[in-house]
């Protein structure tokens, strides 16, 4: 159907409906991620301080074994092993 405005029919075109889907994704998106900071943050408040023992090795919170190199590595703020920080964050649900 032909609107009976031809000016009418410009503008309809001009509303991009692939900007607008664009700019829902994007809002959509900015949102995932202030929800995921939100998340990482409050997660890190719950954690336990970090541990460490008589060596000065930091140790697991929750199961006292020594986290390795390599896990301080990929997360130096680490304060529990992976199986607990797993168990952990399955709690967590
Ligand atoms: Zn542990």
């Amino acid at each position: 159907m032909e609107p009976e405005n031809p000016n009418e029919y410009v503008n309809e075109r001009n509303a991009d409906p692939f900007d607008e889907a664009k700019e829902y994704e994007l809002n959509d998106r900015r949102a995932a991620i202030r929800n995921h900071q939100a998340r990482v943050a409050a997660d890190r408040a719950d954690l336990p301080e970090p541990e460490y023992d008589e060596d000065g090795n930091r140790i697991c919170a929750c199961c006292t074994v020594v986290l390795d190199a390599e896990r301080l590595e990929a997360e130096p703020d680490a304060r529990l092993c992976v199986p607990c920080k797993s168990q952990w964050e399955k709690s967590r649900g």
